[in-house]
């Protein structure tokens, strides 16, 4: 992984990349690379022990014009400031990419919650969600699960924030259990738009997925998941990695056995393959398909030379860096980025909110199929924005598409003075 490059100057990067293609003014411009506002915080915790720890977070709010922000928490030793501002933009682009009702925003704990118990972790969050609550609100900022949180930690927020507003409010946070209002199908939808645009990608390219090799780096929720679903596409998964290295077998390897064992011992080396990987051997394998879906920065310039596969399916949030990007364009690797590829859990945490706020819930069935409707018509937007305006790659297609989606929405607001 590349350590020097900044995600946020990569997000902004990417917008400048759009805008060359686009007839936006300077000071526009500068709306489109910067948040409307951070909150930065320190929390102060008490430890089981009764000793107290203090903790940095952030909540960036990064622009609102066509909904309220949107975007989950992380919880992660290297969360910084400039991290969760360039993945609170991110949102903005991907929300409008999906053509879904909202803004972006990000928040982050700098925590490794491997070194805490249940009970601290608790006190953590909601310590934040109490530093949060003037700030969120169904109709204003509206957090959800990133890297290290899940329906644990948005249950405890929803729990904070309606007991210090003496309300119901389901809708105020997404990815929850669903008995606490959370939607079938949220937690398989990040892995479920991953495996769409690759099989969308590949029909547009003219390959198959059925029998394609497959690489995933990383092997959380979103990995995981991709990679199940695109073995049932009849894809052959053959290498899959965490922190811990990569498990490899040519002749393919059992998604869910893999799965069930990670569960177990934490690790995916722990299972048995016939030979196990780096994650840098990983990302070089000769394989049909790509996958990263663990941090950003896992591919810089110079992996980028070294990358065989054909094409890229971005489930993680900035896993290639600009330079990258400008390497995999010059050797025709297709690219399909983030903002549109791992968007699904962000349109499912929409249909969450639709339902807490209707008081109605759908089956899975409904939500899966709303949510191929939703990347299918965003891919094919997609498409044609690239198609028609001659454009270097997906990426800067799908930047093109989203700025003119939130340009139209700010422009019909007008200027407050
Ligand atoms: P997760 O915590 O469930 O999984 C992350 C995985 O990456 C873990 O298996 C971890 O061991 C592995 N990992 C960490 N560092 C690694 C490294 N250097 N090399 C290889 N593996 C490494 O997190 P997640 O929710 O699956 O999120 C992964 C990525 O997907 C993040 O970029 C996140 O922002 C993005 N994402 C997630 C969702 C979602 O709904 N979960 C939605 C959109 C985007």
């Amino acid at each position: 992984m590349s350590e020097e490059v900044n995600p946020f100057e990569s997000l902004q990067e990417q917008v400048d990349d759009a805008a060359v293609h686009l007839d936006v003014d300077p000071g526009t411009l500068e709306r489109l690379k910067n948040p409307e506002r951070v909150l930065e915080t320190t929390l102060s915790v008490e430890m089981d022990d009764g000793s107290t720890d203090v903790f940095r977070a952030y909540r960036s709010q990064f622009n609102g014009a066509r909904g309220p922000y949107k975007g989950g928490i992380r919880y992660h030793p290297q969360v910084s400031r400039d991290e969760v501002k360039a993945l609170s933009g991110w949102m903005v682009y991907k929300c409008a990419v999906v053509d879904i009702p909202y803004g972006g925003g990000k928040g982050g704990i700098v925590i490794d919650p491997d070194d805490y118990s249940e009970s601290e972790l608790e006190r953590v969050t909601r310590s934040f969600a109490t530093e949060l609550r003037p700030f969120i609100g169904e109709d204003k900022d509206i957090p959800a699960p990133d890297v290290n949180t899940g329906r644990r930690e948005m249950n405890w927020i929803k729990d904070t924030y309606e007991t210090l507003e003496n309300t119901t409010e389901p809708g105020v946070i997404t990815g929850k259990a669903p008995d606490s209002g959370g939607s079938a199908g949220r937690v398989e939808a990040t892995g479920r738009s991953v495996m769409l645009s690759a099989r969308e990608a590949f029909d547009y390219l003219g390959k198959q997925t059925d029998g394609a090799t497959v690489a995933v780096q990383g092997y959380g929720n979103a990995g995981s998941v991709a990679a199940k679903l695109l073995e049932d596409l009849g894809a052959s998964v053959v290498a899959v990695s965490d922190s811990s290295g990569a498990a490899y077998d040519p002749d393919g390897l059992d998604t869910r056995a893999i799965k069930e064992r990670k569960s177990e011992t934490g690790d995916v080396t722990d299972y048995d393959t016939p030979e196990t990987l780096t994650n840098e051997e990983l990302l070089t394998l000769d394989v049909d398909l790509l996958v990263p879906a663990a941090l950003e920065n896992a591919i810089d310039g110079d992996l980028a030379e070294d990358v065989q596969a054909d094409v890229i399916v971005e489930a993680a949030n900035g896993p290639l860096t600009p330079d990258a990007d400008d390497v995999l364009t010059d050797r025709n690797v297709r690219v399909l980025p983030d903002i549109l590829a791992n968007a699904g859990g962000v349109t499912v945490s929409y249909f969450e909110w639709v339902q807490n706020r209707q008081r109605f819930y759908w089956d899975e069935e409904r939500v899966n199929e709303e949510l191929e409707t939703v990347i299918v018509d965003a891919f094919d937007d997609l498409t044609e924005t690239f198609e028609n305006r001659d454009l270097p790659n997906f990426r800067t297609a799908a930047y093109v598409l989203a700025i003119e989606r939130v340009l139209t929405a700010s422009e019909q607001g007008g200027t407050w003075p």
